[in-house]
């Protein structure tokens, strides 16, 4: 769906727990149609189980549509906040708050790192709701036994809203909550969160695909003809649409880091042996190799790494009687990766590792590649797949 840019242009309506809270403008829209649908309908007599309102005036049911909009407006934003909250306490900075027209997002600054934390967060915010549809639905009883029918109607709306939304939210596909245990509990099984967000995507293109489907059908059944399933219908189909497109592009971002690999973006490696003095290193192998670190091994086995870094500590008078093996970083875990390891993972690894660069050793140990930060992007995107 492509909105005119203006559409989407937020406003930062408050800051909460030092979180900003923004609104998109499409929101307003939303707002409007739900104070206008409530007002309308509660213009009518309404049975609520054993409950019959009786029809109220134009002024007290638009007043209704507001107090009652506003309240599921505050239950949206404390769906977000409960999972901002929990994002924090599992030591993640929350960028931002967005209510858009499909509902709210907490966008966080980086990603959970491990399935627990991503579990919790996503579980937090159905949580809040289902407690939320709780305490209003106490609220409505109570409203009920006082006779305060106005009363019962807006608690009424507010715990039908929370109770749709934690439902709703629960649906196994990504980008949705549910969609966030379903990749929580793929990742805990597999340890490959790719791998996971990818299986709750197509789950997410499936259950959006479904709700398409499912505003299309009652809009044209006969069963449903008699119900005047419009309003229905239409937001079923954009809901899903919603759904489809952010699916979409998650499953093939997901796909794309899958299937790039080390392998696909290493040079082959120019390798120094430990008993090379420093000299000849400076003078013969450094002028033909722009490179910042080399890996040091012997007939294709890694010995360690010698980083540029490590040179400039020693004093020129000494290059000549100094061999590398006694300057290199020796071989350790961090310093090599198999080559089907994900660009993406050994990125993370030399980030680490203090020499900003990776050898690749394969299976029967020999080491096969290199890797320098740097001149990544250039070659993976020479070789897309
Ligand atoms: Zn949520």
């Amino acid at each position: 769906m492509r909105f005119p840019e203006f559409f989407k242009r937020q406003l930062t309506i408050a800051r909460v727990y030092g979180i900003p809270v923004r609104i998109d403008y499409r929101w307003f829209a939303v707002v409007a149609l739900s104070v206008w649908l409530i007002a309308s309908n509660l213009q009518k007599p309404i049975q609520l189980g054993n409950v019959l309102l009786p029809p109220h005036a134009p002024a007290t049911a638009w007043l209704l549509g507001l107090i009652t909009t506003a309240g599921l407006f505050l239950s949206v934003f404390g769906h977000e906040l409960a999972h901002a909250l929990m994002a924090r306490a599992e030591g993640i900075e929350i960028e931002e708050i967005v209510l858009h027209p499909f509902g709210g997002l907490a966008r966080l600054k980086t990603d959970p790192q491990n399935p627990r934390a991503e579990f919790r967060i996503a579980l937090a915010g159905p949580a809040s709701s289902f407690l939320f549809a709780i305490l209003a639905f106490v609220a409505t009883k109570i409203a009920a036994i006082g006779d305060y029918e106005s009363t019962v109607v807006v608690f009424f709306l507010i715990a039908a809203g929370n109770l749709l939304l934690a439902l709703f939210n629960l649906f196994p596909g990504y980008p949705l909550d549910g969609g966030r245990v379903l990749r929580a509990l793929i990742w805990r099984r597999t340890g490959d969160i790719k791998d996971a967000t990818r299986k709750a995507g197509i789950c997410g293109i499936l259950i959006g695909g479904m709700l398409v489907l499912f505003g299309v059908y009652i809009l044209i059944s006969p069963n449903w003809r008699a119900a005047q399933p419009y309003f229905m219908s239409v937001w079923s189909i954009l809901v899903g649409l919603f759904l489809l497109d952010t699916a979409l592009k998650v499953v093939k971002s997901a796909q794309h880091a899958r299937l790039v690999t080390v392998s696909d973006a290493m040079s082959p490696p120019v390798t120094i042996e430990p008993g090379l003095m420093v000299t000849r290193f400076v003078d013969d192998i450094l002028p033909l190799h722009r490179q910042t670190s080399f890996p040091v091994a012997v007939s294709g086995r890694l010995h360690g790494i010698l980083s540029l870094e490590d040179l400039k500590s020693l004093p020129r008078e000494r290059w000549a009687t100094t061999s590398v093996q006694a300057v290199m970083r020796p071989v350790k875990p961090g310093f090599f990766v198999e080559p089907a390891t994900t660009l993406d993972s050994a990125q993370s690894v030399m980030k680490e590792n203090g020499v900003g660069a990776v050898a690749i050793v394969n299976a029967r140990g020999e080491l096969v590649g290199f890797l320098q930060r740097g001149s990544i992007k250039r070659r993976s995107r020479t070789k897309p797949r």
